[in-house]
């Protein structure tokens, strides 16, 4: 079994698992954020008033930016802008589109002529960016700039169907359902970079799913299903990248320094989909779950329906959540507001009352049980790092390697003190970052 060093086994919470994959109704409003990827945010070039289509452009970014379109998920008036709070306290503009419900697909939305086979790289990356593809497991990297980046530079294509936070099925319930879709995207992927080996990680908890993707791949040389140790976080880039091939991964390296390079199960399904019948990234599956929703599930979703709608239409709420979280309890974030609209990387929608709330510790005190060294997977002292961020000496909390932190979280679940280490590292790489930019800009101005 492949696993890697560290890392904790978390009560699970997969409450969704045998549910399978149902289409939510589109509301009868969606704002689509113009903020979908890393990246440069996408500017609207649709304006009050304009009729749009299903899977029509109505967001793009200016030539040789980092960044792709935003395509409208259902047909209908645009009625115009509106800002929103991001889970980040950052200010995003969404372009609201009053919802016609007759799906009207855009014309333009056809598949590419000729066979993937036959197709160059940059034809391959070309469809992959008009249809809007970024990472779908929350980093949110547009996927063209990923194989653009990655050409030349791997021989392996990992996908990751770890999905190793708690309470999140949604892309286990994609391998058992759709695993030809996923495998294809991939096939479209190894295609696009010249590559003969791929590996499918797939969690041991979810062994049903791999004998489904075994199915799927058959007798091949060059694709590999994987099972891997349940544990925490397996799902993390370099911890898959160690697992499957020994190769570990400081800080400041890239997976492609180990020759590979990594998509998510829902990456590929969508590559599948832009490339058999030309739709864009529109909708997503979205594990909706937690204790204060009467109807959990995995459910498709538009692109820009807000947490509201969605909970409407799940039967609405059981009890009242104190916290709304996008993607899973250990790295996903809290929002502000049931207002927040879906997004492509939004993998899970959690709703969960006080029953989950860990009350946070008046004046912690580390009691030196070695817990945050030995489970941290990137084998850093977590302790020392927030303690000098809690001191506000940063030049310490960087020299114990706060950068190398992948913000798992596994340090603060683990803590007895009821620390919240996690937090402080956060703040100490956002310090050290800021101060990073202040002297680039001094050397800048000196030059
Ligand atoms: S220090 Fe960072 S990488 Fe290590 S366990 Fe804590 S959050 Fe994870
Ligand atoms: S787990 Fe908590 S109490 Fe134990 S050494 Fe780390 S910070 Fe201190």
């Amino acid at each position: 079994m492949y696993t890697f060093k560290g890392g904790t086994h978390i009560k699970e919470y997969k409450l969704t698992k045998d549910y399978e994959i149902e289409r939510i109704e589109a509301p009868d409003r969606v704002a689509i954020s113009m903020s979908q990827h890393i990246g440069a945010p996408c500017t609207p070039v649709v304006a009050a008033g304009d009729e749009v289509l299903v899977g029509q452009v109505i967001g793009t970014v200016p030539d040789g930016a980092l960044g792709c379109p935003v395509h409208s998920s259902v047909s209908g008036k645009v009625v115009g802008t509106e800002i929103i709070s991001g889970s980040t306290g950052n200010r995003e503009t969404c372009v609201v589109i009053e919802n016609d419900k007759e799906d009207r697909p855009s014309p333009e939305i056809k598949p590419p002529e000729g066979r993937i086979t036959e197709m160059t790289k940059d034809e391959i990356v070309s469809v992959i960016r008009a249809a809007g593809i970024t990472g779908m497991g929350g980093a949110s990297f547009p996927s063209y700039a990923k194989i653009n980046s990655a050409a030349g530079h791997v021989d392996r294509v990992i996908v990751n169907c770890a999905e190793c936070e708690p309470f999140i099925t949604a892309d286990h319930r994609l391998l058992l359902e759709h695993p030809e879709r996923v495998v294809g995207g991939l096939k479209t992927i190894m295609i696009s970079l010249g590559v003969k080996e791929a590996f499918i990680a797939v969690e041991d908890n979810k062994k049903d799913a791999a004998r489904r993707l075994a199915a799927v791949v058959g007798q091949s040389d060059m694709i590999s299903v994987c099972l891997m140790k349940t544990k925490y976080p397996q799902g993390d880039e370099r911890q898959l990248i160690y697992a499957l091939t020994g190769t570990e991964l400081p800080m400041g390296m890239l997976p492609m320094d180990a020759g590979c390079v990594i998509f998510n199960a829902g990456t590929c399904a969508a590559i599948y989909e832009a490339f058999s019948t030309g739709m864009p990234l529109v909708k997503r599956i979205v594990t909706v779950t937690g204790d204060c929703v009467k109807k959990p599930g995995n459910y498709i979703i538009p692109i820009g329906m807000k947490v509201s709608d969605v909970v409407n239409k799940c039967g609405g709420l059981v009890r009242e959540p104190i916290k709304a979280v996008f993607g899973g309890p250990m790295m996903g974030r809290a929002e502000f507001s049931l207002d927040t609209p879906v997004k492509k990387g939004t993998s899970a929608i959690l709703l969960l009352s006080e029953l989950f709330d860990t009350k946070p510790t008046p004046d912690p005190e580390c009691i030196r049980c070695g817990k945050c060294v030995a489970n941290c997977p990137m084998r850093l002292m977590p302790a020392y790092i927030a303690q000098y961020s809690r001191l506000g000496d940063m030049a310490s909390a960087e020299k114990f390697g706060a950068m190398s932190c992948v913000e798992c979280g596994t340090c603060s679940y683990n803590c007895p003190a009821g620390i919240e280490i996690v937090q402080y590292i956060r703040s100490a790489k956002n310090n050290i970052k800021a101060e990073q930019r202040r002297i680039a800009a001094l050397r800048q101005k000196e030059s």
